[in-house]
């Protein structure tokens, strides 16, 4: 699966903690923390499920050894998938800036959408492309290896049969999955209309997300607990994404071309750094309501402190505390210039979770851009039908 960065719902739903495995092809190869959790579900699947099953024979120590192993080359072969999908992008001109494995596989952070329907299909299809190569080439090894190779033969048979199923998986034309972007990529050489065509495949995403949903209900009922709850969490997470990235679209297309200088508040409250938290509530924030302010001048600032960065200091401490103790320093802030793309920071504010970004030109805060700026623009623009 590939991920626009500007996705505002994704974000939220995409885990933020994730531990780095290293680069490649200059991509940060992350590893989510609920990756953990469908690891263990596999390697426990394959150790007291299907091993056991196929292999009598087997110690429980032969079973976990070589559970474990197929578990590992499993996630291998998925980042394989993604890492094909960012080389393409990569070749494309697209900077791909990071791979997460997480609970339901894998996730390219593409940072643009393709300029062209070609290099969108070539994008897409080569994710699953690698999958269903890889599953023929782990087939091909379990009908040429030895049959005494017990542990060979197992391992490659489950490696096939999961990367080709992983493969056509991915090519439902589901967007945002793989093959809803290709769908996409097809309407849109066809149509030369890029807004129809994700029209188009985000509610191919939603009819089969629910047809996803509502057979998991079925296993459910059918008394497959597990592999019921599986399916419908997959269901919920393609409706969300296929329903929130026709959304998304429109809001990129309504932000991009426009800059921030349009909409910054120019106006900057600032505060003196001698302030204790206590003042900057009192005398500040509730009389006038603001939830941002700049601490020293705005031609030489200190640092920015937020009404959240005061709600999270305990009632007794804000008497003693000074704001210079809570802001966040001026060289750590995040910061956009006045001729910055709105896109992009609209991006920032998405990806770190902030309700404003000062703006600053020549090492002064000249302006404020805020979160309610942002979403009034843009249903201003869409009220107006732009
Ligand atoms: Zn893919």
């Amino acid at each position: 699966m590939t991920k626009p960065l500007y996705s505002l719902r994704l974000a939220t739903i995409m885990p933020r903690s994730s531990i780095s495995l290293g680069k490649i092809s200059g991509i940060d190869i992350r590893l989510d923390y609920s990756w953990f959790i469908i690891f263990l579900l596999v390697t426990w699947s394959l150790t007291v499920g299907y091993f056991p099953l196929v292999y009598p024979n087997w110690s429980v120590g032969q079973s976990i050894a070589v559970g474990l192993i197929t578990s590992l080359l499993f996630f291998a072969s998925i980042l394989a998938h993604e890492l094909m999908h960012s080389i393409i992008a990569q070749r494309s001109g697209i900077p791909v800036g990071t791979i997460t494995l997480f609970i339901f596989g894998g996730i390219s952070q593409i940072s643009k959408e393709p300029e062209s329907p070609n290099a969108e299909f070539r994008i897409a299809i080569a994710g699953p492309a690698t999958s269903i190569i890889l599953g023929g080439i782990f087939e091909a090894i379990m009908l040429l290896a030895p049959d005494n190779l017990e542990a060979l033969v197992a391992v490659s048979f489950w490696l096939g049969l999961i990367n080709l199923s992983l493969g056509l998986f991915n090519l439902l034309p589901a967007f945002p999955m793989d093959g809803g972007r290709v769908l996409r990529s097809i309407i849109w050489r066809r149509s030369h209309n890029l807004r129809h065509a994700t029209k188009v495949a985000s509610v191919g995403g939603q009819v089969i997300s629910s047809l996803f949903i509502l057979g998991g209900i079925w296993l459910l009922f059918s008394g497959l607990i597990l592999n019921g709850v599986w399916l419908i969490l997959i269901g919920w997470f393609i409706f969300d994404a296929a329903s929130s990235s026709y959304r998304q679209f429109n809001i990129q297309r309504i932000l991009q071309g426009h800059r921030v200088k349009e909409i910054m508040i120019p106006d900057c409250a600032t505060i003196s750094p001698t302030l204790t938290v206590e003042e900057l509530a009192n005398d500040y924030i509730l009389p006038s309501g603001k939830r941002c302010f700049v601490v020293g001048d705005k031609d030489k600032p200190l640092g920015l402190v937020t009404l959240t960065d005061v709600s999270s200091v305990s009632k007794e401490n804000r008497l003693t505390k000074s704001v210079t103790e809570i802001m966040t320093p001026f060289e750590k802030l995040k910061r956009v210039s006045p001729d910055d793309d709105l896109h992009n920071a609209m991006k920032i504010i998405t990806e770190e979770g902030l309700n404003q970004l000062p703006v600053i030109e020549d090492g002064k805060v000249i302006g404020m851009l805020t979160r309610e700026n942002l979403l009034s623009f843009i249903s201003v623009q869409q009220s107006l039908g732009a």
